[in-house]
């Protein structure tokens, strides 16, 4: 059976890099389907090519609630609420109200901007969902049943209820209790394994994504013709705009806490760069890591907001959901409503949370996002071809809204930030004297605790999701 030369090509296919390969799919789609246009093979061709694409968007689905549910609970338990104290809250609030904020300057500027229109995906009706009020959706969240919203694939509730296991879990694993501590750590290895299994599946559907999304471009160029090229090309500049805009917004924020912008550009230079080529923030970790040194902040403060954000922070991912979504309204004729906006802005922060720091996280994220608002998954397959760019600018977005937060939370604390151009001067700079420079006890904050597990397990930044 050694004789058979197809375990070597599968071999090859295997170790070829995997954004290779979506890139020679993307390409070989949009020349497959112009020829198929051209010749007017669309009757003999398409159906083989349809149902290709389809196996790799039922496969996507497929792995969106077990990744749900595994991440989120490992995210939430890499906090431990003892050490969720000022610090933890300061961030992790700062981390929250920014990706709030990063999802809404994604939607917004879609919306302004419509990236998708005038473009239509062959073979899905323009058919505008039964959408509930607000209030509906926001009490939706809260599920009856938590095996009734799996099967129901109602996104929010299945987070919500990870959420609050994933808390429960946190608290049990600093319990007094020595038998409770020992099964909660017991669960969390469960949990941290079903992830790894998770992984290893994604791992598996993403060696097929080349095809499926080589079969989805022909079918789409095959219907549109060169149709498709602009919105994919409005929707890029989108996201880089937005992200380029949330940086602003970054710097605007400092200035009010005087925070020497030139100096911190300078030093968060080289990790938005690294972020940006490698397209995973936890493998950035340690180039974030010696930025932040670099600037002045303390171990007591970078130790634990900088792999908290790589896990639980994205921003620029959360202004691409919000951006993407739109797009893909947009190609199915579908006009979102207040409730479906409001669903989108809530799932961009919750998944925030939920999604690892590793090359493209964050297309499963606009799948999940897609599913929940009741839109077609079609058009998330163009996305996708064009998702290893668009995953730069989001990934370089992210590392900057760690050190932007790391920043500002340790400038606000007493002792944890000490200009290296003034080694001799007070520790804490301007922006501490604020009301919490009394008698501080932060300065006996546990200093540099262990890196929490990140959200994504133990491999952290080794793992390529597209
Ligand atoms: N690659 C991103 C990161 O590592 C996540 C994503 O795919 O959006 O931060």
């Amino acid at each position: 059976m050694s004789e058979n030369p197809s375990p070597t090509l599968w071999r090859r296919y295997l170790n070829f890099p995997l954004i290779w390969k979506m890139v020679i799919a993307l390409v070989g789609g949009v020349a497959a389907g112009l020829g198929i246009a051209a010749l007017g093979l669309q009757d003999t061709l398409l159906p083989i090519l349809d149902p290709l694409g389809e196996i790799f968007l039922r496969l996507l689905q497929m792995v969106i609630f077990p990744l749900i549910v595994t991440t989120l609970i490992a995210g939430v338990t890499s906090i431990s609420p003892k050490r969720l104290g000022r610090i933890g809250t300061k961030i992790v609030a700062f981390y929250m109200v920014t990706s709030a904020f990063a999802v809404t300057l994604g939607l917004s500027i879609a919306l302004l901007v419509s990236p998708g229109a005038g473009l239509s995906m062959p073979g899905e009706p323009a058919e505008a969902e039964d959408v509930p009020p607000v209030s509906e959706t926001l009490l939706g969240i809260i599920p009856a049943n938590p095996f009734e919203a799996l099967t129901e694939g109602n996104v929010l509730a299945v987070m919500f209820c990870a959420l609050l296991f994933g808390l429960a879990l946190a608290f049990m694993m600093d319990s007094e209790n020595d038998a409770h501590r020992d099964l909660a750590l017991l669960l969390r290895r469960g949990v941290e394994g079903a992830m790894e299994l998770v992984f290893k599946v994604i791992g598996g559907i993403l060696q097929y994504a080349p095809i499926g999304v080589f079969a989805l471009i022909a079918v789409v160029m095959a219907e549109t013709g060169f149709d498709a090229i602009g919105p994919l090309l409005k929707l890029t500049g989108v996201v880089y705009g937005a992200i380029i805009l949330q940086v602003v917004v970054y710097l605007v924020i400092m200035l009010p806490f005087r925070v020497r912008v030139g100096r911190f550009l300078v030093a968060a230079k080289d990790p938005v760069l690294t972020g940006f080529v490698t397209r995973s923030s936890s493998g950035t970790l340690p180039v974030s890591t010696r930025a932040a040194e670099r600037m002045g902040v303390k171990e007591g403060v970078y130790g634990f907001t900088l792999p908290l954000g790589s896990a639980i922070n994205m921003d620029g991912t959360a202004i691409y959901v919000g951006a993407a979504t739109v797009f893909v309204a947009n190609i199915t004729g579908v006009e979102l409503t207040l409730g479906q906006i409001a669903t989108v802005v809530l799932i961009g922060v919750l998944a925030s949370i939920g999604t690892a720091g590793v090359p493209g996280a964050g297309l499963l994220m606009l799948s999940m996002t897609i599913t929940s608002v009741g839109l077609p998954m079609a058009p998330v397959a163009l996305v996708a071809g064009i998702d290893a760019v668009l995953d730069m600018a989001r990934t370089a977005g992210n590392v900057a809204g760690d050190l932007v937060g790391t920043r500002l939370v340790a400038g606000s604390e007493e002792g944890m930030f000490q200009d290296p151009d003034d080694p001799a001067g007070p520790e804490a700079d301007a922006s501490a004297t604020g009301p919490d420079t009394a008698p501080t006890e932060t300065s006996t904050e546990p200093s540099a605790p262990e890196p929490p597990v990140a959200a994504d397990g133990a491999s952290v930044g080794t793992r390529d999701v597209t």
